[in-house]
């Protein structure tokens, strides 16, 4: 398995892994655009948005309450932050299984527009 994503789940692979429960992982960004820059990834290797199926919607569901849930631990809940998922080349996707980026600070705004 050459997803590096997938080597952070399996332990080949470091991260500062900040959540874990059964069907998601959050660690952080290695380069952080802001000052809170945390990836929510689902444990099973999916791709992109494009491989999600019918059924991961619980899933997908699961990810973004996990975001809010770290919003608050982090302290950026009240000041705001930026959910993105990037999808495909043009989308800007880098690395081909599922992520949420969790984006706070100033920082934030400008760098993403
Ligand atoms: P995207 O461009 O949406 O695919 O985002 C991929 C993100 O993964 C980028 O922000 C990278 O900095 C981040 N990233 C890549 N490799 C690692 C890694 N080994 N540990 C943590 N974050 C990573
Ligand atoms: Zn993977």
């Amino acid at each position: 398995m050459s997803c590096v994503f997938c080597k952070i789940l399996s332990g080949e692979a470091l991260a500062s892994i900040i959540y874990r429960d059964e069907q998601v992982t959050a660690f952080r960004d290695i380069h952080p655009i802001a000052r809170t820059h945390i990836l929510i990834i689902p444990n099973r290797h999916i791709a992109s948005v494009n491989e999600l199926e019918p059924g991961d919607e619980a899933l997908v569901g699961h990810m973004l309450m996990v975001a809010k849930a770290l919003a608050a631990q982090e302290g950026v809940a009240e000041n705001g932050y930026r959910l993105m998922v990037n999808t495909g080349v043009h989308g800007g996707q880098t690395v081909a299984h599922l992520h949420l980026h969790l984006i706070a600070g100033k920082l934030a705004r400008f760098l993403l527009g």
